[in-house]
């Protein structure tokens, strides 16, 4: 993984020196931060605004694998899942905290990098860094962001707000961060076989990006914003498209209809998903860690998103005894499932 002839030695600065030294590029942005790293607790001001605070939890060997993961895409995905709960509320990200538990397997130059990450996903999507823990670990690498943001009473979008007759969007495409995943975890495969091949990831680009370097969805909820469109209800998506709408539909008591030839695949995603022997539909509803945003608006903002290039209308709302029903493209209906979709043979 990494070399640590020439490294130094976490324990050689001690945890305050540690704090000290990965902390010290940051710089504070955000007007609502008041007081960021230094004090006992970092002081923020919203005023007459509603807060918003997500937290997120990754752990070596569970949620990431540092086989192929680098250090600096760790840091910088770590920050960009976590900002991403803040925009599916609709919401604004204004401030992180960053805490990191570190075996000693660890050296210092291998913080930095993670924190390098971190700290460009923090300036390119201006949000603080306002503080965070730091601890050695028994086994592996713990990384835990807090992400906290704010927003009006009235533009804050709940899971639990869609409305029989919405239209159901999607923003981006699907499917991509799954099969980017499938293609990582081969190479590592062929690399633990014989670590004389190097990783071929050519032209794959995109879906590797997908994987390693997501990017959460702030520009859409600027574009919210700027065309005066206000989702009735709206969830990232980082389990898979049928899993989160499960999830809306549960929360706010409805059914839905999704049209299967209606679901944004990349064509990289398509053809890799099928060189794997994958479903590219089923990559998208069950894959995971797309973390596009999935939303329902009011049939009348049709006109508003109807244009956007980057929102698909894949289904719409229906009363909750309708049932979570997705129209195949050969026109039958299935029952939307969280998994096991899979099963099913068209
Ligand atoms: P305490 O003993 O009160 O937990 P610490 O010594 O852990 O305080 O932290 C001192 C300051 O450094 C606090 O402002 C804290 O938020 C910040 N800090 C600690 N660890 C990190 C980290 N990994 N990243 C950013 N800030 C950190
Ligand atoms: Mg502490």
């Amino acid at each position: 993984m990494f070399d640590n002839k020439d490294k130094t030695e976490i324990n050689e600065l001690g945890e305050f020196g540690l704090i000290e030294y990965l902390t010290k590029a940051v710089e504070l942005t955000q007007s609502t931060t008041l007081k960021g790293i230094g004090d006992d607790a970092a002081v923020l001001d919203f005023s007459n605004k509603k807060t918003l605070i997500s937290t997120d939890l990754l752990l070596e060997g569970i949620h990431f694998d540092l086989r192929y993961v680098p250090l600096k895409h760790l840091g910088y995905k770590a920050v960009q899942v976590n900002l991403s709960d803040i925009y599916a509320m609709n919401g604004k990200a204004s401030q992180i905290t960053f805490s990191i538990g570190l075996s000693s397997k660890f050296p210092l130059e291998a913080v930095e990098e993670i924190y390098e990450g971190a700290l460009i996903a923090c300036k390119k999507y201006e949000v603080d860094l306002i503080g965070g823990d730091t601890s050695a670990s028994a086994q592996g690498l713990v990384i835990s962001v807090t992400s906290i943001g704010y927003g009006e009473a009235d533009a804050i979008a709940y899971r639990s707000g869609a409305k029989e007759g919405d239209l159901l969007c999607v923003s981006g495409d699907l499917g991509g961060a799954y099969v980017g995943l499938q293609l990582l975890e081969r190479e590592k495969q062929i690399f633990l076989e014989n670590p004389q091949i190097q990783p071929d990831l050519e032209g794959k680009d995109y879906i590797v990006e997908r994987q390693l370097k997501p990017e959460a969805r702030k520009d859409l909820i600027q574009l919210f914003e700027t065309y005066g469109i206000q989702p009735h209800a709206m969830i990232d998506v980082s389990d898979g498209l049928a899993s989160e709408i499960l999830h809306i539909c549960k929360a706010s008591q409805v059914g839905c209809k999704l049209y299967e030839d209606k679901i944004p695949i990349d064509p990289m995603t398509y053809d890799t998903a099928r060189e794997f022997g994958l479903d590219p539909t089923v990559c998208a509803l069950n894959g995971g860690e797309d973390y596009e945003l999935l939303f329902t608006v009011p049939q009348d903002a049709y006109d508003k998103v109807k244009n956007q290039l980057d929102i698909t209308i894949i289904g719409y709302i229906t009363e909750e005894a309708a049932g979570c029903e997705m129209i195949s493209k050969s026109g039958n209906v299935h029952p939307i499932t969280a998994q096991g979709w899979n099963a099913f043979k068209k």
